[in-house]
C-alpha cells in the first residue's frame, strides 16, 4: 500500500473519535518550528477523540494533515485556557535518493514510496 492509499484508509488514519496514527505531544517550541508553518495542509480535521489525554473521555482536536502524511494536531483546555500542541505520522521515513542533479534532489521512501523533490535552486 502507498502513502495515498494509507491517507484514506481509516482503519490507518482512524475514525472521527480515534486519534491519528503516532500521536505525540510537542512543546510549543516544536511547533513554532513545524512543518504547520512552512506547509499548507492537504486536509484538515475535527475529531473527538480517545486516549488523547490519559484516562479521560473524548477530546476535541483540529489535524491538519501534510502530503507526506504527517501532521500537526491543536486542541484547547477552556479552563486552563492553554493550547496543546500535537505531531503524528503514517509512516516514519526512511530515505532513498534516487534524483540527485546540481540543485534538485529526489528521495523516496522505501517504506511507503512517497517522492520528497527539493529544488534548493529557487
Ligand atoms: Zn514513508
Amino acid at each position: 500500500m502507498n502513502l495515498k492509499e494509507m491517507m484514506s484508509d481509516d482503519k490507518i488514519i482512524g475514525g472521527y473519535n480515534d486519534p491519528p496514527p503516532n500521536l505525540k505531544q510537542i512543546s510549543e517550541k516544536e511547533f513554532a518550528q513545524s512543518d504547520f508553518f512552512v506547509y499548507s495542509p492537504c486536509k484538515t480535521e475535527y475529531r473527538q477523540a480517545k486516549d488523547i489525554i490519559k484516562n479521560s473521555g473524548l477530546t476535541a482536536i483540529w489535524l491538519y494533515w501534510f502530503g507526506d502524511g504527517t501532521g500537526i494536531g491543536i486542541r484547547n483546555d477552556y479552563w486552563e485556557a492553554k493550547v496543546y500542541y500535537y505531531s503524528f505520522y503514517i509512516c516514519k521515513h526512511k530515505w532513498e535518493n534516487i534524483v540527485n542533479r546540481m540543485c534538485y534532489q529526489e528521495n523516496k521512501c522505501i517504506k511507503c514510496g512517497y517522492i520528497s523533490a527539493v529544488d534548493s535552486s529557487d
